[in-house]
């Protein structure tokens, strides 16, 4: 495998390889509308005994499956064939060690680079926005979700499809613990998305959006205006004045202009 494929793939070690064993090198699965890239590697390499220095033996494989970083809007696992070994010497055996793993641990160091990934390690992601907004043809259902940082304001991730499937499937990467620690979040006041993001993240307030409170207010105030203005009928005064003066309603009374009201707009 060379370094741009190991690039590609999110891993860095040079002893990983596509596994001869497998028939593809990878294989593609959907799950609640996310696909999942699952790498068929082997990982293999001479050494020798870590307790008495002599080389020693393959003893077999063994098949250990670590979750990789998400990427282009898929999640990514790593399906290694680890190679056994066996000191013929001394009896002690070992299992190839993956360099992107630090040891005795299972989570991979790019996923825990990944900020979107680092919920539990990251204050700032204490606290988190979502969104979503229309994508076009770009997601299969016309609308995406953007995921943001309410803090820094960054951009932590989007999920190509939004959905409660998707996105219950999306927070489930975090463990029960790092969903713990989120503080607030920060929704759409109207999000249907309501009792997951509670039963989710059992620790954070959800908290409305301010630009989804005045957008809220600005069009309601508006309905009120089109009804009181449909009431007195086209002909009326009441009709144009409502329609052509619909700023000043959206104005803070203090910033009104009243000589200039009753001068020149009635
Ligand atoms: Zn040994």
């Amino acid at each position: 495998m060379d370094n741009d494929i190991r690039i590609l793939i999110g891993l860095t070690d040079p002893n990983i390889q596509f596994d001869p064993k497998s028939e593809q090198h990878f294989n593609e699965a959907n799950r609640n509308g996310t696909d999942t890239v699952t790498w068929n590697l082997l990982l293999t390499y001479v050494t020798s005994c870590e307790k008495c220095g002599t080389p020693i033996v393959n003893n077999g494989t063994k098949m250990v499956t670590h979750k990789g970083p998400r990427s282009a809007f898929k999640f990514q696992n790593y399906r290694i064939r680890k190679q056994k070994f066996l000191c013929k010497k001394c009896g002690y055996m070992s299992i190839a060690h993956l360099t992107d793993i630090q040891p005795n641990n299972h989570i991979i160091d790019k996923v825990k680079q990944n900020a979107a990934m680092e919920l539990s390690e990251d204050v700032s992601q204490k606290h988190i926005a979502f969104d979503d907004f229309k994508s076009g043809k770009f997601a299969t259902s016309g609308m995406s979700m953007i995921l943001i940082d309410s803090v820094n304001h960054r951009i932590l991730d989007v999920m190509k499809d939004c959905g409660a499937g998707q996105l219950r499937a999306y927070f489930n990467q975090y463990s029960p613990a790092a969903r713990a620690t989120v503080k607030t979040i920060m929704v759409d006041l109207f999000t249907p998305y309501r009792a997951m993001i509670m039963e989710l993240f059992p620790n954070a307030n959800i908290v409305a959006d301010r630009f989804h409170v005045v957008t809220q207010a600005y069009r309601e105030l508006n309905k009120v205006r089109v009804s009181v203005m449909k009431q007195f009928g086209l002909d009326s005064k009441e009709y144009r004045q409502l329609k052509r003066f619909w700023k000043l309603l959206m104005k803070h009374g203090t910033a009104l202009d009243l000589k200039k009201l009753s001068t020149a707009y009635w």
